[in-house]
């Protein structure tokens, strides 16, 4: 048995006196949402087709099994899939956490509306269970969670306890955390009551237990319940929280981390990204470093060496060794949460101290894994991002599916406001280049965004009031750029520095009218995978591209499934293979001339050539992301049906 790591050995032997929380101080933050509007764009639509996703569901069936449970009457039918399992009630915090965004970014009071509503029932709900637990576990769930109390805690694998109790601990995380968000993002009060009275509730049903109990329980799912309780003792400064919050510390999982072992492959992954999240907002809200450590080791590991093109990671929901990625191009790559948490996990460490590393990796997972993982008729979800070529992507029904990606996919599009500016006491870092609109209060500061990025590289930052004020503009320049970044202020170059992979500063006055504009050059580069070097994805700038195949999946499958396991035996179109020439593989990738984001392969594919586009825009087409390649003379010596099919 390994050593407990000193700090936990402290928390869980005495409770900490009373006091404020000693918060680490912040090089970099992050702008309230509100401070930041989307301008027209990708984005914004996508955000815009959210909300109206968002508005289009039922609270009175999300509340259903709220109601039910709690033995009162519900007001409206349940709905499908997931809500109707027995992690029925995850969609209704998750919801709770995209509404209370949409408000926060937005002011729209219809979400404002929907937040109180719901509190109001919940709040009524919490009352009729008794105990302060409020939720919609079904019997079963409910009664194993309650049951760890008495030390009755019986897992039977890594998601079940004895009788196919599922997850209870994952789903109140859920619901905690919606709680937690209509009160500081919703601006509910009776939220921060129930809040707190279910936080209690956990740490009713955890103080008791033995730590060996304890790691019992922890070897089943359990979300982000060290996250939201260290959260709660952050914003209230009650010790209770931040001791309950050390009973979900996973030592099986965070253990090796803390030593820098990589034990992941084999490990379910977003079983694990959420008991990070929650080390790192420790380290945040107490300074204990060890929060820190295990965070920064995951994050590089992860990113380096566990994840797609795409940004996403994960086969059929498992971490695998790197040496193998290429006997991992499944229908079950890339589960969307996973990427939604590696964002989560991204901005904490941006907090800690901006990093190109940070940013470049926070932009290809937001384009290519979150933004991709919208229908863009519907405005539903993926739950898988299939990286097998000649497959295409499955979105979830509207009320049919509830799948843990909708609940996560729900919050993803109502915060794309979120980290494309941060702050430090004196600087501006420009992290990403959507079109935006940043009201810089500090500084009585209003900036514009303007740009088409990436279809072309030019950005425009313009200061539409205020000054003059002094500050350092950061801006990003990707590792990936073809060449320096180049900078201009009012039409006048400036050496701001551009490395790629670096910020370069502009420090000046700054008053309205002022423009920095600069370049970011982009080039057609190819990543392969680890472990073979002939699997080649394609990029240009932050967009992976992806090779589109036609019209699919029509007639064997649905876009929309109510299983997010539905399309898995659908096969894979061919896939055209590409067969090098004379020239580097990067220059027979040839851009459309009308400007638009699409290149074409010329003389390359056997047996045709192909239209490649980014990623995010292939919704309902067969796909590839990754191509195999050859020499000419390799191709010669194959057996062409069996290349093609691959
Ligand atoms: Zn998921």
């Amino acid at each position: 048995m390994r050593a407990l790591p000193a700090f936990l050995l402290a928390i869980l032997a005495a409770p900490l006196p009373a006091g404020e929380p000693r918060p680490e101080p912040a090089p970099a933050s992050p702008f309230a949402l509100g401070d930041v509007r989307l301008l027209d764009g990708p984005f914004r639509t996508a955000m815009l087709r959210n909300a109206g996703y968002l508005l289009s569901l039922d609270p009175d069936r999300l509340l259903h099994n709220v109601r039910e449970f709690a033995g009162l009457p519900p007001k409206a039918p349940r709905y499908g899939g997931w809500e109707g399992a027995g992690v029925a009630g995850h969609t209704l915090g998750h919801y709770l956490t995209a509404i209370s965004q949409q408000f926060a970014a937005t002011g729209d009071a219809r979400f404002k509306g929907r937040i109180d509503y719901i509190i109001a029932e919940m709040a009524l709900c919490q009352k009729a269970y008794g105990d302060g637990y409020v939720g919609a576990l079904p019997p079963l769930e409910l009664s194993t969670l309650r049951g760890f109390k008495r030390g009755v805690i019986e897992p039977v694998g890594p998601h079940t306890f004895k009788g196919g109790a599922w997850v209870p601990w994952y789903t109140e995380h859920k619901v905690l955390n919606g709680l937690k968000d209509a009160w500081i993002l919703g601006g509910s009060a009776q939220a921060r009551d129930v809040a707190l009275r279910l936080a209690d509730f956990a740490d009713d049903i955890t103080r008791g237990l033995t730590p060996r109990q304890l790691q019992s329980m922890l070897s089943v799912e359990h979300g982000g319940m060290l996250d939201v309780l260290v959260e709660l003792y952050a914003l209230t400064g009650n010790p209770r929280y931040l001791q309950a919050s050390r009973r979900f510390y996973h030592r099986a999982v965070l253990d090796p981390l803390l030593a820098g072992r990589d034990e992941l492959p084999g490990v379910h992954a977003n079983t694990q990204i959420p008991k990070i999240i929650g080390e790192a907002r420790t380290y945040e809200a107490t300074g204990e470093p060890q929060g820190r450590a295990i965070a920064e080791f995951f994050w590089s590991q992860v990113v380096r060496h566990h994840s797609f093109a795409i940004g996403g990671n994960s086969d059929f929901e498992y971490f695998f060794d790197e040496g193998l990625t290429s006997h991992h191009l499944s229908p079950g790559t890339a589960e969307t949460c996973n990427t939604y948490n590696m964002l989560k996990l991204t901005e904490h460490l941006m907090a800690w101290g901006p990093r190109v590393e940070l940013a470049d990796y926070y932009e290809r997972a937001l384009y290519n894994g979150i933004l991709a993982s919208q229908d863009p008729d519907i405005g539903t979800f993926t739950y898988f991002m299939s990286l097998e070529p000649g497959l295409f992507k499955t979105f979830s029904t509207p009320t049919e599916s509830f799948w843990c990606c909708v609940g996560t996919g729900m919050e993803n599009h109502t915060k794309y406001n979120a980290a494309i500016f941060w702050r430090s006491a004196d600087a501006l870092y420009v992290n990403l280049f959507i079109p935006s609109e940043l009201t810089w209060r500090d500084k009585g500061l209003v900036l514009r965004l303007e740009t088409q990025y990436p279809r072309d590289g030019a950005v425009r930052l313009a200061v539409v009031a205020g000054g003059p004020v002094r500050a350092t503009v950061r801006v990003r320049c990707p590792a990936w750029a073809a060449a320096r970044v180049s900078f201009q202020v009012n039409g006048a170059p400036v050496d701001a520095g551009g490395e790629p992979g670096t910020y370069a500063a502009v420090s000046r006055e700054w008053r309205a009218g002022d423009v920095l504009a600069f370049q970011v050059p982009m080039a057609v580069r190819t990543e392969p995978l680890p472990d073979n070097a002939q699997k080649v994805a394609f990029l240009y700038g932050p967009a992976v591209l992806a090779g589109d195949l036609g019209p699919g999946p029509r007639p064997e499958a649905s876009p929309y499934a109510h299983d997010q396991r539905d399309n898995l035996d659908v096969p894979p179109v061919p896939v055209p293979t590409l067969v090098l020439g004379d020239t580097p593989l990067e220059s027979a990738i040839v851009r459309s001339k009308d400007g638009a984001l699409a290149f074409r392969t010329e003389g390359l594919d056997h047996p045709r050539d192909v239209t490649l586009r980014p990623f995010w825009e292939i919704s309902h087409d067969r796909y590839t992301v990754y191509w195999d390649v050859m020499t000419a003379e390799q191709w010669r010596y194959r057996d062409a049906p069996s290349i093609i099919r691959q």
